[in-house]
């Protein structure tokens, strides 16, 4: 579906293809293994301008567009689904609170850092009593005098351990619920803020997932991000922007998965031929290549409608339901043609349907898309 895209982002595609092929393929598997944060290869996407694709270069960002971000974050969760979520959650969960809510001393503290890569963001919404429910956040934000006093624990939070700047939602008034959120901005080594639990987990290896723990920790008033009590808004905007990463990053896996498939499909004989001349290996590729396109069309359609400026919440929630789901349809395709090889690690299959699982879970889980998307339906 390249036809669709522009020569810009062609050649975007074509680079950061050769950068996943040549540098993040060959040290995938060990560092999902061993659970190594790939802090080479996000210093090297930053050089690239991969941390701030979307982002203007006034800001320090490559001044692309955000189906140019979808293409990367595809292209780099080909090799590594841990890798593009790290970007993923950087970019979109990070970065553009920040640019699209904070004011122009906030854009120009702290956005040239991340768009670099010289600093790693977090987003840090949920709570042990607060996923789906976001709204019953329990950590408080109190100000006193010129500062505001954070108390609480926000729990699987991605980049958790490496984040230089966090995200962070809390309440400044817990009795108005989602109507009194607000959004703040927090520095890595501030006080009182320390980093929790590390969570182990099914897929998505190379990345932390960790407790966030803010005990009396005291930060700048003018740290608060956006207007005073509309952090939910903050939030839920971002996890739309989120949503259309996650559907890039789903995408990536499911690609992976028909590519390998192929590949295997082609070289592999029983009853003296090639199993891709079964028909029963032939539909299951033309049933996940089919899939695959269709998620993909949902999400090019997503960051489309996102850079048009359109609104575009049901559309990522539908793009983010889809491809998740695909994604997990096709690694687990993926896994039967490749018979049992497809069960044992000496192939990547089975790490793709580990690493598909959580797209179908995080920012937002596919039942929650369904709320999302029914809500439009039902209008
Ligand atoms: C690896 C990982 C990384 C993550 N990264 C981040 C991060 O960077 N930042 C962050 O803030 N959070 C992050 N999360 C949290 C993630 O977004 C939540 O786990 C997710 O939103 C679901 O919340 P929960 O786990 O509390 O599940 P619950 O909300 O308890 O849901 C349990 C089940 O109930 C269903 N359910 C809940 N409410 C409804 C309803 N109204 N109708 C129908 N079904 C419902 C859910 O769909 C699910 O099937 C991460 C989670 C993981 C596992």
């Amino acid at each position: 579906m390249d036809y669709l895209l522009t020569e810009e982002q062609k050649m975007l595609k074509e680079m950061v293809a050769k950068f996943a092929r040549e540098e993040i393929g060959p040290v995938a598997r060990e560092n999902q293994e061993k659970g190594i944060f790939p802090a080479a290869i996000i210093k090297k996407a930053g050089e690239l301008g991969l941390m701030g694709i979307a982002y203007p270069p006034e800001y320090g960002g490559a001044g692309m567009d955000y189906v140019s971000y979808m293409i990367a974050v595809e292209e780099i969760s080909r090799y590594c689904a841990s890798t593009g979520v790290i970007v993923s959650a950087h970019s979109s969960l990070a970065i553009d609170p920040i640019f699209r809510f904070g004011n122009e001393e906030q854009k120009k503290k702290y956005l040239p850092d991340l768009c670099s890569g010289r600093k790693i963001g977090c987003f840090a919404l949920t709570e042990p009593g607060a996923g789906s429910d976001a709204g019953s956040t329990k950590t408080t934000a109190k100000l006193v005098g010129d500062k505001w006093i954070l108390n609480g624990t926000k729990h699987f939070i991605t980049n958790g351990a490496e984040a230089d700047i966090a995200i962070i939602f809390a309440s400044t008034d817990l009795a108005q619920k989602t109507k009194g959120i607000s959004a703040f901005i927090v520095e890595k080594g501030t006080p009182c803020f320390n980093v929790g639990k590390h969570e182990k987990k099914l897929g998505i290896n190379s990345t932390s997932t960790t407790e966030l723990i803010f005990e009396e920790c005291t930060i700048p008033k003018e740290n608060l991000l956006g207007d005073l009590n509309k952090g939910f808004k903050v939030a839920m905007t971002t996890l739309d922007g989120g949503r259309l990463g996650i559907c890039a990053q789903a995408l990536g896996i499911a690609r992976a998965s028909i590519e390998d498939s192929i590949k295997y499909a082609k070289e592999r004989e029983q009853f003296g031929q090639p199993i891709a001349g079964f028909q029963a290996i032939q539909w299951m590729i033309a049933d996940m290549c089919t899939e695959y396109e269709a998620a993909w069309l949902l999400g090019y359609r997503g960051s489309l409608m996102k850079d048009k400026g359109l609104p575009y919440a049901k559309e990522a929630a539908m793009a983010k339901l889809k491809a998740s789901e695909v994604a997990s349809f096709c690694a687990s395709k993926a896994i039967q043609i490749h018979g049992g090889y497809g069960y044992v690690k000496e192939f990547d299959v089975e790490r793709y349907l580990r690493d598909a699982k959580i797209t179908e879970i995080y920012e937002g889980t596919n039942e929650i898309m369904r709320m999302v998307v029914s809500s439009f339906a039902l209008k």
